[in-house]
C-alpha cells in the first residue's frame, strides 16, 4: 500500500455522468475533488472524429470488453456488452446520438416513489446541460457545456425515410427529442462543429485548470473503504501500485451500469447469500445490488439501395476527400454520427411508443461479437423495444476486482418483448416497401430471408437480436427492498455513499441513454450540494 490522498469527494469513473460531476462540484474552488478513472485520457483522434466511431469500437484499449453468459432464450448465444474505459467514458465511444427520455418515462420513476424525477422536474437538468444548435427554447438551452447539433450532413435518404414513416401515419415531428414522442424526426448528435462531444469535452477539460480538481487515470478502484457503515474513501490500484484515498465527504460511484454494482459487492454491499458465495465479506446486506438489468433488445433490417452510401465511401481516395472536407468545414461523412433520423411507434395504436425505429446511412450485418461493414450501398433500419419488461443480473465472478462480472440476460424472458419487436421489424420492412422508398430499395440484405410468418420471425430473432448498447438500471433508484440508492441518490444503509449512472435508472427510457445519464450527473450535483432547479 502507498500514499494517501484526502480530498471532499472522491469520484469514481469519469464517463457520462463522472464528468458532469466532476465539473459541476469543483464550481466552488474550496471544494476539492480527486476523479478516479480506469482508462486513460481521450487523445486519439479517432475518439473525437465521427466516422472514427467503429474503429474505436474495434479497438480493445478503449473498452471494457464485457461478454453476457450464454442467453437461454437466444440459442445459448453469448454477446460481447462494450463500455468505455477511457476518460470520457461510453460517451467517448457511443454513436453520440443525442435523445432524452418521453414525459411518460420519467413520470413513471416519480410514481415509482421517485420524488423530484418527474419529467417536469428533470427537463430543467436538460435544458441546463445543453447548448442546442436550433437555440433556446421551452425545452432547450443555449448556454450549457454539452454541444448538440443537427446532423451536419444527413444522407439523402434520411428525408426519404421520414416521408415513407409519414406515409404510415406517424407524425413528421421537428423536435423528435421532446413531446410527444410518437412520430418521426431527424436526430441530434453530441457534436460541435462535426467534432464528437464527449461528456468529457463538454464537463471535464474546461474544468482541467481548476486546482481543486485532480484526474487519476489508469487507476481502477477495487474497494470502497467502509468504517463501519459510513464509506470514507476507495482502494485503487494505479501503476502497479494499491493505492488509498480518502473523502472528507462522499463518495460517488459514477463507474457505469455494468461496473457500479460489481464495486459495491467488491465491498461486501449487496446480496448477502451472492456476496458469500463469492467469498466476499458482507458489509450491507442489499438484494438489489446488480439485479434489475434492463437493455434495449434490438434487430437490424439492412436493405441495398440503388444510391452512394458510407458503405462505398472507404477507399483511400474518399477517405482523403471526406477527410479534408471534415478538417476544412467539419462537413460530409467524416462528421457524421451512425443514426440520422429516428421514428418512434407503438405496435398496439397506444399514445406512448413501444418501438423505436433509428434510420442508419450505413449498412452492416450483426455479428455476436460487433458489426460488419458492407462493401455495398446499403443502409439500415434499426430497430428497438423501448421498455423491455425481461430483467437480467450482474454478478461477481470472484472476490478480485481484476475479474469482469457474470452478466446473465434472458433477452425473450418475457414472451411480449420478442412480440413488440417482430412487430417493429415488420413496421421496418413495410418502410423499406413504401412509395417513397421504392424506387431507391433493392434487395433485402438481413433477414435476407423467407422471413414470413410470426414463427420464421421469432426463430430469426432468437437466432440474430442484439443488443443496443444501453445497459441501466443495476443500482435501482427507488423505495421498494430491491432498490439501492433512494431519490437522493444515496445508498441504502450507508452514509456518505451516492451511485449517480446509468445503474440508477428504474426503468429504461424510450430512448438512446446518454442524454438521461448527463442529466443523472447534473441532477446529482445539485442533490450532493443540496440545492435544486425547476
Ligand atoms: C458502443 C456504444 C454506443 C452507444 N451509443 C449511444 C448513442 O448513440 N446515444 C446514446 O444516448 N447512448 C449511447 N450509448 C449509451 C451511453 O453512452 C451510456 O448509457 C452512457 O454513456 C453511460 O454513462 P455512465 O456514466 O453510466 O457510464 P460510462 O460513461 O460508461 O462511464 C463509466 C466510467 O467508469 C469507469 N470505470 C468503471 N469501473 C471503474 C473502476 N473500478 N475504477 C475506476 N473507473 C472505473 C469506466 O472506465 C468509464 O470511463 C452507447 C454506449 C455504447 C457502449
Amino acid at each position: 500500500m502507498s500514499s494517501q490522498h484526502v480530498t471532499d469527494f472522491i469520484i469514481v469513473g469519469a464517463g457520462s455522468a463522472g464528468c458532469v460531476l466532476a465539473n459541476r462540484l469543483t464550481a466552488d474552488r474550496t471544494t476539492e475533488v480527486l476523479l478516479l478513472e480506469a482508462g486513460g485520457w481521450d487523445l486519439s483522434p479517432f475518439l473525437h472524429v465521427p466516422a472514427g466511431e467503429e474503429r474505436v469500437i474495434a479497438a480493445e484499449r478503449f473498452k471494457w470488453s464485457y461478454r453476457t453468459q450464454p442467453d437461454p432464450t437466444r440459442l445459448g448465444r453469448e454477446e460481447q456488452w462494450p463500455a468505455g474505459r477511457v476518460i470520457g467514458g461510453s460517451s467517448s465511444i457511443n454513436g453520440m446520438i443525442y435523445l432524452r427520455g418521453s414525459r411518460h418515462d420519467f413520470d413513471r420513476w416519480e410514481q415509482l416513489g421517485n420524488s423530484g424525477w418527474g419529467y417536469d422536474r428533470v427537463l430543467p437538468y436538460f435544458i441546463r446541460s445543453e447548448t442546442n444548435s436550433r437555440g433556446k427554447s421551452a425545452v432547450h438551452g443555449d448556454a450549457g457545456p454539452l454541444r448538440v447539433s443537427d446532423v451536419r450532413s444527413p444522407h439523402l435518404l434520411t428525408e426519404t425515410f421520414i416521408d415513407a414513416a409519414a406515409g404510415l401515419g406517424l407524425p413528421s415531428i421537428h423536435d423528435i427529442g421532446a413531446e410527444p414522442r410518437l412520430g418521426v424526426g431527424a436526430l441530434q448528435a453530441t457534436q460541435r462543429s462535426g467534432w464528437r462531444h464527449s461528456a468529457a469535452r463538454a464537463y471535464l477539460w474546461p474544468a482541467l485548470l481548476r486546482r481543486n480538481l485532480r484526474v487519476q487515470t489508469r487507476a481502477q478502484v477495487c474497494r470502497i473503504l467502509l468504517d463501519g457503515k459510513r464509506a470514507v474513501g476507495v482502494e485503487y490500484d494505479c501503476s502497479g501500485r494499491r493505492v488509498r484515498a480518502l473523502a472528507r465527504r462522499e463518495v460517488i460511484i459514477c463507474a457505469g451500469a455494468l461496473a457500479s454494482p460489481k464495486l459495491l459487492m467488491l465491498s461486501g454491499i449487496g446480496p448477502a447469500g451472492k456476496l458469500s458465495a463469492a467469498g466476499v465479506p458482507v458489509r450491507v446486506d442489499l438484494p438489489g445490488v446488480g439485479e434489475n438489468l434492463q437493455e434495449h433488445p434490438g434487430i437490424l433490417i439492412t436493405r441495398a439501395v440503388n444510391v452512394r452510401t458510407y458503405n462505398v465511401e472507404i477507399d483511400p481516395w474518399s477517405m482523403l476527400r471526406h477527410g479534408v472536407n471534415w478538417l476544412l468545414r467539419g462537413k460530409g461523412p467524416g462528421s457524421t454520427p451512425i443514426g440520422h433520423a429516428v421514428a418512434f411507434a407503438s405496435t398496439t395504436k397506444n399514445d406512448e411508443p413501444d418501438v423505436q425505429i433509428t434510420f442508419t446511412a450505413i449498412g452492416y450485418n450483426p455479428t455476436n461479437n460487433g458489426s460488419l461493414l458492407l462493401r455495398v450501398p446499403a443502409v439500415v433500419l434499426a430497430v428497438n423495444v423501448c421498455r423491455p419488461l425481461a430483467r437480467g443480473r450482474v454478478l461477481l465472478r470472484s472476490a478480485s476486482a481484476t475479474e469482469l462480472p457474470i452478466i446473465q440476460y434472458p433477452m425473450f424472458g418475457e414472451p411480449q418483448d420478442l412480440e413488440i419487436l417482430r412487430k417493429g421489424a415488420l413496421l421496418a420492412r413495410g418502410l423499406f416497401e413504401s412509395s417513397p422508398f421504392k424506387p431507391y430499395a433493392l434487395e433485402e440484405l438481413w433477414p435476407g430471408q423467407a422471413c414470413s410468418t410470426d414463427e420464421q420471425w421469432d426463430a430469426f430473432l432468437r437466432r440474430a437480436a442484439m443488443r443496443f448498447s444501453h445497459p441501466v438500471g443495476t443500482c435501482k433508484m427507488g423505495t421498494d427492498a430491491n432498490s439501492v440508492v433512494d431519490a437522493s441518490l444515496r445508498v441504502r444503509d450507508v452514509e456518505n455513499l451516492r451511485v449517480a449512472d446509468a445503474s440508477i435508472m428504474p426503468t429504461l427510457p424510450s430512448a438512446n441513454t446518454n442524454a438521461t445519464t448527463i442529466m443523472i450527473g447534473e441532477k446529482a450535483a445539485d442533490l450532493v450540494l443540496g440545492r435544486t432547479i425547476g
